[in-house]
């Protein structure tokens, strides 16, 4: 098979899993994961929300503009994006309304670990030059979370000879991205992707 094969084979697979309901969670059954085989970037972001797991399309709502401006400013443009690199998230099934019923449900433990199985199918196989985690769950992937997000937005580290480059969810509903001072660590961080596009010679 090729990998456009194989990753194809990989979509079903994980739009097919409901590891997470049979285990006693409440998911919307068809994880929402979009992209190519030959992405040079990769997002990973949270989970799902309630507008991606209709349209099955990640980052379609509120939060998808700003983390689309943000890109914008590197030089990415959101359709071309889209079309030619990789989107996916920590866990792929939208997990539903949190006890509070304020945002969404911050998918458990359990969860994370039962998805990260395909996440890390997802790597290998695209095998993307620069990955873009979005939100403390995804920079825990690959960040010490133990020092606060003022420390590690505009930061980028080398992991597996690819270039990791943190943001902060663009959720309308965080604060964090919002204050004065993290703004300039958003636009570092948004510089340091942009040259990494440069350097990848992506439109
Ligand atoms: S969140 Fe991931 S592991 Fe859980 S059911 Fe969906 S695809 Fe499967």
């Amino acid at each position: 098979m090729t990998k456009k094969q194989n990753l194809e084979e990989l979509h079903k697979q994980i739009r097919a899993c409901v590891k997470c309901k049979e285990a006693g969670y409440w998911i919307a059954e068809g994880a929402v994961v979009r992209g190519v085989h030959n992405a040079k970037v990769m997002t990973i972001g949270q989970a799902p929300g309630p507008t991606e797991a209709i349209v099955k399309r990640p980052f379609n709502a509120g939060s998808g503009k700003r983390l689309f401006a943000w890109l914008g400013e590197a030089g990415f443009v959101e359709e071309t994006f889209r079309a030619t690199q990789y989107m996916t998230s920590i866990t792929k099934c939208y997990p539903g309304k949190g006890k509070g019923g304020g945002g969404d449900r911050v998918p458990s433990k359990e969860e994370q670990e039962f998805c990260r199985a395909w996440l890390d199918q997802e790597i290998a196989l695209v095998n993307p030059k620069l990955i873009i985690p979005i939100g403390r769950l995804a920079i825990s992937l690959f960040f010490d979370m133990t020092l606060p997000l003022e420390k590690i937005i505009g930061k980028q580290i080398e992991r597996d000879g690819r270039i990791i480059i943190p943001l902060p969810h663009p959720s309308g509903a965080s604060t964090w991205h919002q204050k004065e001072a993290n703004r300039k660590l958003v636009k570092k961080a948004i510089r340091l992707i942009g040259k990494q596009r440069e350097l990848l010679i992506l439109p």
